[in-house]
């Protein structure tokens, strides 16, 4: 069924009842949640909770055992990934993943693979939201730092021209100024129209950017709310902020 929310749209992607099992563990055990058109909409969790499963069932790696997924009023469950990517739902996992033999250049016409030939305005506007990959274009991708290559994965992803973006960890491993900045544009590409699905173990960067959020605990959804909502609530200040409380 197709949920139509308080402001009268409907909900682009809408998870329903998703268990998910690796052999005899269930990862995920009956979760619901939806993601509206516009939004950026963040998932957080202890490790464990279940939030990379719950990407890799909405991008096609992985099948649900029960419950149905429907992205722009279609069932998706069941559809390979590789599919997916037609609907425009695109997804950059955690740790990146960028082809290391390959120059900056390639990685990002490998993004575009989908498309007879590569849209060079969405080229051109790639490396207007990163102009070190600019600077870069020729190097091997191997190469990057670790910010950079987080930059370039998600300058392929936005090759794929996708509706849904589905980030896994953009900021793991990074420097907090390059934090900061992956934070802004994944704020810039929401504004020009994407919408975003983030995981994120940075819980008070990804509430506040984020319109709403949900938080996993080992499989299923405990708490959702509004970004402020989240933020201001004491289950989530001590499980998530301590280290921000502390610090403040
Ligand atoms: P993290 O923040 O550590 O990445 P997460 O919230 O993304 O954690 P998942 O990676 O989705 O959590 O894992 C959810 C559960 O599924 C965990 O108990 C994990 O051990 C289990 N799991 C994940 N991948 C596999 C696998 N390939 N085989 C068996 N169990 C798995």
């Amino acid at each position: 069924m197709t949920d139509v929310t308080k402001n009268g749209t409907a909900a682009l992607l809408e998870v329903t009842d998703v268990e998910v099992r690796y052999g005899a563990i269930a990862a995920l055990k009956g979760i619901s949640f939806d993601v509206r058109e516009g939004e950026i909409v963040a998932l957080l969790g202890a490790n464990g909770a279940g939030k990379t499963t719950t990407q890799k069932t909405v991008s096609g790696m992985m099948r649900p055992a029960s419950g149905s997924i429907t992205f722009d009023r279609g069932r998706i469950d069941g559809i390979p990934a590789h599919e997916l990517i037609g609907l425009g739902i695109c997804h950059v996992p955690e740790g990146r993943h960028v082809f290391p033999r390959m120059s900056v250049h390639e990685n990002l016409e490998m993004g575009a693979f989908r498309f007879k030939t590569m849209d060079r305005n969405d080229y051109d506007r790639v490396l207007e939201l990163f102009p070190r990959l600019r600077e870069r274009i020729k190097q091997q991708a191997g190469t990057l730092s670790g910010g950079e290559q987080q930059m370039l994965a998600i300058g392929r992803a936005l090759m794929g021209k996708p509706r849904l973006l589905l980030l896994d960890e953009p900021s793991m491993g990074l420097a907090p100024l390059v934090v900061a900045q992956i934070f802004e544009i994944i704020r810039e590409i929401n504004k020009a129209g994407v919408t975003v699905l983030l995981v994120e173990q940075n819980a008070a960067q990804a509430l506040a950017l984020a319109n709403r959020g949900y938080v996993l605990e080992t499989g299923e959804i405990v708490l959702t709310g509004t970004g402020e909502e989240l933020l201001a609530d004491e289950r989530v200040r001590a499980a998530y902020l301590g280290e921000e409380i502390a610090a403040s």
